[in-house]
C-alpha cells in the first residue's frame, strides 16, 4: 500500500495520498492547500486519483479540493454533517484572516458511516465521529484480508491531545463518545495519522491521552 503523508496548506494539514499499487488507483485524503506538492507525489507513484475523501469540513482541510478535482475529475465527498462549514467557507476564512476562500469542489454523494469503499486490494471504512464538527469522520484503512490497521483521524485525535470544540457545531461530550465509543474499539497497535502533528497508536491514546480519561 502506497501512504504518503505530508502536512499541506495554510495551517499543515495532514494530506495523505493512498495508493493501491497494483491497480494504480489513489485516494487523496485532506487536500488542505499546496496543490502542487500533492500532484508531485501522485505523480512520482502513476496514480489515478479516483476520490477525494475529508475527514472534516473545516477550511484548511479543503483548500486544494478543487485543484485536485480539476486535475482528475475525482469524486469530493464530505459527510452530510459539514454541508453547512463547506457553504461558509468566506466566513471560515475570513476567521483564519486568509484573504480569500477555496474555490468550491463539485460534492458528491456524501460519506455514510460503516460505508466501505475499495481501493484495489485496500478496503477504507468510514467511522462518522461527530465532536469537533458534526460531519467529522475518521477512515479505517487495511489491506484486503490483513489485519493492521491504518486509522486517519483527522481532527478528533491528537497525539496525547484531542479536536478542540469551540467553532461551528463543536460539541466536547459528542468528540469523547467518538473517541471512546469508536476510535478505542479498535485493535491498540492501530496507527493513527491525526488532522496535524505526528502520529501515535490506539494504545497509546488509550493509556496516556489527558483528555479521554477511560479508567
Ligand atoms: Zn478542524
Ligand atoms: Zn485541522
Amino acid at each position: 500500500m502506497i501512504v504518503e503523508t505530508f502536512p499541506a496548506g495554510p495551517l499543515g494539514c495532514n494530506c495523505t495520498i493512498l495508493g493501491d499499487p497494483s491497480t494504480k488507483q489513489a485516494i487523496v485524503i485532506d487536500p488542505g492547500g499546496d496543490f502542487p506538492a500533492i500532484e508531485a507525489v501522485i505523480a512520482e507513484h502513476g496514480l489515478t486519483v479516483k476520490a477525494i475523501l475529508h475527514t472534516h469540513t473545516h477550511i484548511d482541510h479543503v483548500g486544494a479540493t478543487a485543484a485536485v478535482q480539476k486535475k482528475h475529475g475525482a469524486a469530493a465527498r464530505i459527510h452530510e454533517g459539514d454541508e453547512f462549514l463547506y457553504s461558509i467557507l468566506p466566513i471560515q476564512a475570513q476567521m483564519l484572516g486568509m484573504r480569500t476562500a477555496p474555490e468550491h469542489a463539485e460534492l458528491e454523494a456524501a460519506l455514510r458511516d460503516d460505508e466501505v469503499i475499495g481501493l484495489g486490494g485496500i478496503d477504507l471504512r468510514v467511522i462518522h465521529t461527530p465532536g469537533h464538527t458534526p460531519g467529522s469522520c475518521c477512515f479505517e484503512v487495511r489491506q484486503k484480508g490483513d489485519d493492521a490497521v491504518l486509522l486517519f483521524a483527522g481532527d478528533t485525535l491528537f497525539c496525547r491531545s484531542v479536536g478542540r470544540t469551540d467553532l461551528w457545531g463543536g460539541d466536547q461530550a459528542a468528540l469523547v463518545s467518538s473517541i471512546k465509543k469508536k476510535l478505542f474499539a479498535l485493535p491498540d497497535p492501530t496507527r493513527v495519522v491525526c488532522g496535524h502533528g505526528e502520529d501515535t497508536t490506539i494504545g497509546e491514546e488509550r493509556r496516556e491521552n489527558p483528555f479521554v480519561r477511560v479508567r
